[in-house]
């Protein structure tokens, strides 16, 4: 079931639909999640750490942001166990993992028109 979204996110979340939910197997066709068996998805269950975790990369390879989701999101997510494996992304049934790049381009293209959510110290 979907959850209220925070306003500040809400452009990220709209954005990731649009690039992320459009191309994911597990969309209705009204647009909506359909992800089986009461599952939340990491994007939505976790979405302004997934965002903030993103935005904190700025980089031009994606490894860094493999990383930086392995680290910030799937440490703190129950899809993983206490020795780093998680089913869900072994067999490809994370949209937060299968899908990174194109959420990381839909995290792009909102802080380019808007800015990042939050303030950030500057350096
Ligand atoms: S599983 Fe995630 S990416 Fe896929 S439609 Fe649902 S909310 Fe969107
Ligand atoms: S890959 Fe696994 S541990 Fe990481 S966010 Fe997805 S379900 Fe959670």
């Amino acid at each position: 079931m979907a959850q209220a979204i925070d306003d500040r996110y809400q452009a990220y979340m709209d954005a990731i639909r649009r690039r992320v939910c459009a191309v994911c197997l597990d969309q209705r066709d009204d647009g909506t999640c359909q992800l089986a068996g009461g599952r939340l998805c990491a994007i939505e269950a976790q979405l302004p750490r997934v965002v903030e975790a993103v935005l904190a990369v700025r980089s031009d390879r994606m490894d860094a942001y493999v990383d930086a989701v392995k680290a910030q999101i799937c440490a703190g997510c129950r899809g993983e166990d206490d020795k780093g494996h998680c089913p869900f992304r072994e067999t490809g049934e994370c949209a937060l993992w299968t899908y990174l790049p194109l959420l990381v381009d839909a995290v792009e293209e909102v802080t380019q028109a808007l800015g990042p959510p939050s303030t950030r110290p500057a350096h």
